[in-house]
């Protein structure tokens, strides 16, 4: 299995994979990780997945819990958004600079013994039937020629993987220019709080870091050239737009970027896929990019690892594509309308604005749906050839819905969460209110068993099968078993 790029969503693959018990080679052209923080935040959906994989707390002990956003005008506070009593064991978005978020995935791959193969570049390759072919470049000159018999993409938005298939990215690219700018501020400002101010003459956001820093980022129209705004730059534009006196200094980093919005229709292409900035890029706007990339990362590899163990087989692989493209398309979706709702410049229609985003943040309905979008925890699998409608099945949960991490008993008795009875990449039987089930040896392999008593949205007196991304797969009484146990069976067809 080759993993070319060791950005968060190849380092994350590579974790999931590794932790599957899938052997992986990872490479990536750069000679060091990334030093810049770029993306901000792991939001609450993307914290649960880690935890799934055993290492959500060196990110959480890294990082700083945010308490939410405040959306001001130029004439006061617009609508303020607060995670707290999001239905999550992470009710907060976690505030941690993308290098932070490399150098942990990094570090936790190394502790379960994988290197990222550095200064070697995926120069080409061939797919076949059973493999792919590719040619390696090192630094010094080598060239490499081997084989893998999965190529996975997670080489960004330049992808040589894309490329080399000829796949379009399709999309446009705004013609509006944005600064970004990471600065130490002083002022009346919260150090867990997100700020975008909607001024008359464009957004401006404000992203706290660590140490007392914070990202600006702020759209300027025409283009502005160079290497990005100086410090002088930047405090002129927070005079201008921001209603607190705030006051900049030691610029740590300044670049500046137009959007695009473009994603590919298909992730999977035979024994080739891609993920994360190869698939799909946008608008910062939500900040959903690197998240989404993670999540694709996830997605794909449980399914990769038990078609590698061969306990399943290779059709189980194709819902990675349509499940991950379908959350692209609403996540390119929701970038672009709130990227377009900021920049909006006619006087008349910015109050329409302001006096909408008042009203609707002031409905507590409204709040909680954004905040549980932003969150990630929302996103389902509904229309999934997994999420299986049966019948008997229980109220409440739907097929293809997240569950939330619980307390359950393992079949011997040990008690354990959801998040760490799924950590072995198998799915989970679980009966709630009702006697554990056991799940017959030929499926041991794909599927183990657990009881839980009160446990959330999940109705008593009924069996549960769960992804092993925490995803209900399908759920019926216990009488039904048989059902449920013929879907698990048959994602065995086909496995070598
Ligand atoms: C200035 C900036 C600010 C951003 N701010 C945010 C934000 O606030 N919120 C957010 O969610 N997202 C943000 N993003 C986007 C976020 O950084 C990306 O979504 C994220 O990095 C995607 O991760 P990735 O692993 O898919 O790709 P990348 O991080 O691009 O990693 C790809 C890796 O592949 C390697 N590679 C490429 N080609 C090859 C090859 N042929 N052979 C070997 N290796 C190769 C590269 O060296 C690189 O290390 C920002 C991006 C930028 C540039």
């Amino acid at each position: 299995m080759l993993i070319v790029g060791a950005g968060p969503v190849g380092l994350t693959m590579a974790l999931a994979l590794e932790r599957r018990g899938a052997p992986v080679r990872i490479i990536d052209r750069s000679a060091t990780p990334t030093a810049t923080s770029k993306a901000l935040v792991l939001w609450p959906r993307t914290l649960e997945l880690l935890d799934i994989e055993g290492c959500v707390d060196r990110f959480v002990r890294a990082g700083i819990r945010g308490t939410g956003a405040r959306l001001r005008s130029d004439r006061g506070e617009l609508a303020q958004l607060t995670f707290a009593g999001l239905d999550s064991p992470f009710p907060f978005p976690l505030l941690i600079p993308q290098s932070e978020t490399e150098r942990i995935l990094g570090e936790v791959l190394e502790d379960r013994g994988v290197a990222v193969e550095r200064e070697t570049t995926l120069a080409g390759f061939t797919a076949h039937a059973d493999g792919v072919h590719v040619t390696l470049e090192t630094a010094d000159g080598a060239v490499e020629t081997a084989s893998a018999r999965w190529l996975l993409g997670c080489d960004g938005a330049h992808s040589t993987v894309r490329h080399g298939l000829g796949v379009e990215f399709s999309g446009t690219t705004l013609d509006t220019d944005f600064i970004l700018a990471d600065v130490h501020l002083e002022g009346d400002l919260p150090a867990d709080e997100m700020s975008i101010v909607l001024a008359p003459d464009g957004v401006v956001a404000l992203f706290p870091i660590v140490g007392g820093r914070f990202r600006v980022v702020a759209e300027v129209g025409e283009p502005t050239g160079g290497e990005g705004p100086t410090l002088d730059a930047v405090q002129r534009l927070l005079d201008r737009r921001v209603p607190v006196a705030l006051r900049a200094h030691e610029l740590v980093w300044a670049s500046n970027f137009r959007i695009n919005e473009r994603k590919i229709d298909a992730y999977r292409y035979g024994r080739v896929f891609m993920a994360g900035d190869a698939a799909h890029i946008h608008s910062p706007a939500g900040g959903q990019g690197m998240n989404t990339g993670m999540q694709d990362a996830f997605n794909l590899a449980w399914r990769l690892a038990m078609v590698e163990r061969g306990v399943a087989g290779d059709g189980l692989l194709d819902g990675y594509s349509t499940e991950r493209s379908a959350v692209g398309d609403r996540v390119l979706r929701n970038a672009a309308a709130m990227t377009r709702m900021t920049g909006v410049r006619n006087r008349g229609l910015q109050r329409l604005r302001n006096a909408i985003v008042r009203m609707a943040g002031g409905r507590a309905g409204f709040r909680r749906r954004l905040v549980e979008q932003l969150s990630e925890i929302d996103i389902a699998y509904r229309e999934s050839p997994l999420s299986i409608r049966a019948p008997g099945r229980a109220p409440g949960v739907n097929p293809g819905d997240r569950v939330r991490d619980l307390d359950v008993a393992l079949d011997d008795g040990t008690p354990a969460t959801l998040h760490a009875a799924l950590g072995d990449g198998r799915f989970l039987l679980l009966s709630v209110g009702c006697d554990a089930l056991e799940v017959p040896a030929d499926l041991r392999a794909l599927a183990h068993a657990a009881r839980a008593d009160g446990a959330g949205r999940l109705a008593p007196g009924f069996v549960y099968l769960i992804r092993p991304d925490a995803y209900l797969a399908m759920s019926t009484r216990p009488d039904r078993v048989q059902d449920l146990l013929a879907a698990l069976s048959s994602l065995t067809a086909g496995a070598r």
